[in-house]
């Protein structure tokens, strides 16, 4: 190096720093650049015929990106997987590889915001059609079935009442008339449940949640049949929505503590809903591993690990108290995301449902008393006693 320039030398040199190391790395470095070099036009050809090894240009593939969709593959024990740049990078490209114009597709009347947001805003501008219904019984699926229908989409459990996916039907269902089964996984996990196992043929989270979980990265994956993956990273390729190699390693790193971190959600959570149906202050409590819960009949079944973190449960139907108790929590934080490792609480009539009329909302079971919470890891006599000071003030 010595022989060139300042501008040279602060370009060229420390490149090769690892390339004579005795030792490697123990855990993964950040391949933080945008573009790979090569030695010969071999290498290029090697490249092109599918070498994993071989790189050639961050938004098509990158070490951290490759990490990260391992991880996914082997935890959902999937065929492939993908990762993205967010939740719903990795739902667009899983739709967008599937659906044409003059394709129909049913998906699940409680959908994350951004979803409902996707079909309706963008989808259909293509020419996509979507029924959006109650997953619930068979009749109302079959119903809307037609000819030119090629998918069901489902999240594994809703927001905010965690109103859980009727696994058995869904995949009875989708077999019986050949569609395919897309399931959201978000909020369980692949280590409290595998969509896959059980009659899905894609699985979609978005990382920025539990697998991540440390609420610092946006990312997204996908995991599934191979040659829809392969379709979903082209279509990615094409839009440029890959995860940048920062966010992958971040959540590959995050993930790495993903089943201990699911076991105390879930222990945590089961404490904090039995709390909250003793308090006479609080009218019902929304949480799959309660008897109360409309869906516990098929939910024990399913959940073998525990039932996450995520739950909601209702006060007084009245803005007043929700506000007295946001101010009163101290531990607790109002935050409009979920799944992280610190308890957080939301208010879904207020922030993530906002967009739904009264009426709707009725619908949903979400009045303006429904709080959100979504469990962490803390010690939980300090979640149920910040809960219990602020209830206390209603
Ligand atoms: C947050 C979320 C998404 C969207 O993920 P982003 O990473 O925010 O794009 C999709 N589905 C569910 C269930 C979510 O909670």
């Amino acid at each position: 190096m010595d022989k060139y320039g300042f501008s040279t030398k602060s370009i060229h040199s420390g490149n090769e720093i690892d390339i004579n190391m005795v030792t490697k790395a123990k855990t993964m470095p950040i391949y933080e650049t945008s573009v790979f070099e090569y030695d010969s036009i071999e290498q290029v050809d090697d490249y092109l015929k599918g070498n994993k090894d071989n790189y050639m240009y961050t938004r098509l593939g990158n070490p951290n990106q490759r990490a990260l969709e391992e991880l996914i593959t082997s935890l959902e024990e999937g065929e492939a997987g993908a990762a993205f740049s967010s939740g719903m990078a990795a739902i667009s490209a899983v739709l967008l590889s599937k659906l044409s114009c003059g394709d129909h597709m049913i998906s699940t009347s409680v959908a994350y915001g951004g979803t409902t947001s996707l079909l309706k805003k963008e989808l259909e501008r293509f020419g996509i059609e979507i029924s959006f219904i109650e997953l619930t019984s068979e009749e109302e699926i079959e119903k809307n079935i037609k000819p030119n229908t090629k998918l069901i989409y489902s999240e594994i459990a809703s927001n905010p009442l965690v109103r859980v996916a009727n696994m058995e039907l869904l995949s009875l269902v989708s077999k019986k008339h050949g569609l395919k089964l897309v399931i959201d996984n978000t909020f369980m996990t692949p280590i409290l449940y595998q969509p896959l196992k059980y009659g899905a043929h894609m699985v979609v989270h978005s990382t920025t949640k539990y697998i991540n979980g440390h609420s610092d990265a946006t990312g997204g994956l996908a995991v599934g049949e191979k040659d829809w993956i392969q379709d979903c990273k082209r279509v990615i390729n094409n839009i440029g929505a890959m995860i940048s190699p920062f966010e992958a390693w971040l959540t590959y790193r995050g993930a790495k503590t993903l089943a201990v971190r699911m076991e105390r959600h879930s222990n945590n959570a089961t404490e904090v809903a039995k709390y909250l149906q003793s308090n006479n202050r609080v009218n019902k409590v929304f949480y799959p591993a309660l008897k109360s819960h409309p869906d516990y009949y098929f939910a024990k079944d399913m959940f073998h690990n525990g039932f996450g973190g995520m739950m909601s449960f209702e006060i007084e139907n009245n803005i007043e108290k929700i506000d007295k108790i946001i101010k009163g929590l101290k531990l607790i934080k109002f935050a409009p995301s979920l799944a992280g490792i610190a308890t957080t609480i939301s208010h879904p009539a207020k922030t993530s449902h906002r967009s739904l009329t009264q009426e709707q909302l009725a619908k949903l079971d979400i009045n303006l008393g429904t709080i959100r919470l979504s469990v962490g890891i803390e010690d939980v006599d300090d979640i149920i006693s910040d809960l219990d000071e602020a209830l206390k003030r209603i």
